[in-house]
């Protein structure tokens, strides 16, 4: 694993794109006091994952962002990528070269990229655990921190060489299993918590459970039952129904059957009102006709009556003149040809 390049852009002291090449070898930056070396050891920590501000000697992460002189001003944003030969494969990722990239703007948001590709700082972090490399490794030996490998204090010379050795991320782990057990640990100790707590439960809840059962147990029934009525009550109305239309259909029959006998009789009664009234007619007539009949018969009456004194009254003469001439005879008998004819 080899550091190939370091590239700073707007990180403390850096406003300009800095490019920091490293060949095979040794490299030495060297000038004079507070004219930026160590930011270039800063830059490496902060890209490495690094979260102390006081490790990057700030007050507060922004304290990174070149934050300008009287000539220039100020910029907004810091971003540092570190690019890695890893073409022995020390680094556990499929690449040769490996670039990582950390971005932070002044409004607080910030971004990681291993390969331009956008990262959690965790996945930074597990990149170069147990390399040497990590923001914690031996690699970065700063000012002070030669004390901690000569310290006769064995927890500061520890931290080293567990780096060296390749165990911290072993550590890391155990560490994390070890959080991870005492929170299981914890949340057993709630659950029997818990288990104590329902065990109380317990006995009024089995009553209530039965008691709910009992309701379900009913209330099935029950619904049995309602819906057994309904049905009934369905089949009920449906009989009704169909009977109620049969009855329609009868009743509807005797309906028509009595409007055409009523016609039938409106028009028998038409005719009979006809005839009655043509048979009041010819009665008038035959009234009329009688009437004229009786007057033609007293008027023969009275004619008779008249041709009888007539009649008499010649026999008289006949009888008084004895021996009457022709001409009276002939009178008689053309008067009694007369009465012959109106009697008959
Ligand atoms: P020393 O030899 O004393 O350790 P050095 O060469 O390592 O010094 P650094 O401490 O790396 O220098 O750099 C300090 C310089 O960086 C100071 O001049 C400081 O003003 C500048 N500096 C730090 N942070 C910023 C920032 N955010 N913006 C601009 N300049 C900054």
């Amino acid at each position: 694993m080899h550091l190939k390049k370091l590239e700073i852009q707007g990180f403390k002291s850096f406003p300009e794109y800095t490019l920091i090449e490293f060949d095979k070898g040794m490299t030495a930056i060297v000038g004079p006091n507070g004219s930026g070396k160590s930011n270039v050891t800063d830059a490496i920590r902060w890209v490495l994952g690094e979260q102390s501000v006081k490790t990057l000697r700030g007050s507060k992460m922004e304290d990174v962002i070149f934050n300008g002189t009287q000539s220039r001003r100020a910029m907004n944003f810091a971003e540092v990528s570190m690019t890695i030969d890893n073409s022995d494969g020390i680094l556990p990722i499929e690449f040769y070269e490996v670039q990582i990239t950390r971005r932070l703007y002044r409004s607080g948001e910030s971004e990681y990229q291993i390969n331009h590709v956008n990262c959690r700082m965790k996945d930074i972090l597990q990149l170069f655990m147990d390399t040497g490399l990590g923001k914690d490794g031996y690699s970065i030996i700063g000012q002070g921190r030669v004390d901690d490998i000569l310290s006769t204090k064995s927890e500061d010379r520890r931290k080293v060489l567990e780096e060296a050795s390749g165990i911290v991320k072993f550590k890391t782990r155990k560490e994390e299993a070890e959080r991870k057990l005492n929170s299981a640990e914890q949340n057993l100790v709630r659950i029997n918590d818990i288990l104590e707590e329902l065990n109380n439960q317990i006995g009024p809840l089995s009553e209530q459970a039965e008691k709910a059962k009992k309701y379900h147990q009913y209330y099935d029934e029950w619904k049995k039952d309602d819906i057994a009525v309904i049905l009934h009550m369905i089949d009920r109305n449906k009989v009704f129904l169909d009977g109620s239309a049969e009855e329609r259909a009868s009743l509807k029959k005797a309906i028509e059957e009595q409007e055409n006998l009523v016609l039938k009789i409106r028009s028998e009664n038409r005719e009979l009102t006809e005839r009655s009234a043509q048979l009041e007619e010819e009665i008038e007539n035959t009234r009329q006709e009688r009437s004229d009949i009786t007057e033609q018969i007293h008027e023969i009456n009275s004619q008779m009556l008249l041709l009888k004194e007539r009649h008499d009254q010649l026999l008289l003469r006949i009888k008084s003149a004895e021996g009457s001439d022709d001409e009276q005879a002939q009178e008689i008998e053309r008067l009694d040809n007369d009465i012959a004819g109106i009697n008959g």
